[in-house]
């Protein structure tokens, strides 16, 4: 936003980290050891993926819906030059719900690590780096008017709210994971407590076809739940009755994070996947009428503070 615009009172700032963190792994689709470094940057920077095994040159890849080229077994996202980041949902998921606005990834090899499977180490990371409120108010993409994209029985709607809320439905042919349903509310739950502990998951004779196929290489029982008919593989069984359905939701906030901001919104997913939220962000910003940028606020704590600023400031500019 630009140095005049004058941010509301009650409008929240963005946030970096305070230190520089890292950690390794491996990569699920390549199998191959990873390093990854998390950098405090400058407010309005967003979050940018940087390849530190390539040239500087083409080397970084900005973490946004336009730059999503594939979604199968995670979101991967690819610039200008073709450098591309693969499986960037969970780190992104747990970006959003620790507050950060500004980062820099970097990489040595093209897949971000996935660590257990699902967000809570990368959130330790962030939790260990520290955040550092930053002197610009963070900006949020308010949706406008309900936006559906569907196909073969697979659904995303985003529909106006005053916060972020979400619902997810899963129907899986397999009775362990069956019908689930989750819900989150971001003024009433956190991230950290419902969400950014649960895995992924995949069905042990996909994981074998994927193999086969040369994908999901680094998949294994230490960073996914693997499902063989009527149960569970892992030897310590599930962290949550429904942390199947509980991962599609933390995956949703990965992918919609990608939005380029925090979107008010409720997003409702029926059978939905990456593809899917991918699909329902190109479908909200390709109707401008749809969304308008916003400052973010605390919801709740609107109202009577804005209402008075609001007059001031008509009382001041005339
Ligand atoms: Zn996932």
């Amino acid at each position: 936003m630009g140095a005049t615009t004058a941010a509301r009172p009650d409008a929240k700032l963005q946030q970096t980290l305070r230190n520089r963190i890292s950690c390794t792994g491996v990569g699920l689709h390549n199998g191959a050891n990873v390093a990854m470094t998390l950098k405090p940057a400058d407010a309005g920077t967003g979050i940018v993926f940087r390849r530190t095994d390539i040239d500087r040159d083409i080397a970084d890849v900005p973490a946004l819906w336009q730059n999503v080229s594939g979604t199968m077994l995670g979101t991967t996202l690819v610039n200008d030059h073709g450098t591309s980041v693969a499986t960037v949902e969970h780190l992104m998921a747990a970006l959003a719900g620790c507050g950060i606005d500004n980062v820099l990834v970097e990489l040595d090899a093209s897949e971000v690590p996935i660590m257990d499977g699902s967000s809570a180490p990368f959130v330790f990371l962030i939790e260990c780096a520290g955040t550092l409120v930053q002197d610009e108010v963070r900006r949020a993409i308010r949706v406008l008017k309900p936006v559906t994209v569907t196909d073969a029985g697979r659904t995303v709607t985003l529909r106006p709210a005053e916060r972020f809320t979400l619902s997810v439905d899963i129907d899986f042919d397999s009775p362990v994971v069956a019908h689930q349903s989750c819900e989150f509310d971001d003024a009433s739950m956190t991230f950290k407590d419902e969400l950014c502990r649960a895995r992924t998951f995949g069905f042990l004779h996909e994981v074998s076809a994927l193999q086969d196929m040369g994908l999901a290489r680094g998949g294994s029982l230490d960073n996914a739940v693997v499902v063989d008919g009527d149960k569970v593989m892992n030897e310590d069984g599930l962290r949550f009755d429904d942390e199947f359905a509980r991962h599609k939701a933390l995956d949703a906030v990965g992918d919609l994070y990608l939005a380029g901001g925090r979107l008010l919104a409720r997003y409702e997913g029926e059978k939905a996947g990456h593809e899917m939220n991918n699909r329902a962000l190109r479908a909200l910003f390709a109707d401008a009428s749809a969304w308008e940028w916003c400052d973010d606020v605390d919801a709740g704590l609107v109202t009577s503070v804005q209402e008075e600023w609001v007059e001031e400031r008509a009382v001041a500019m005339a």
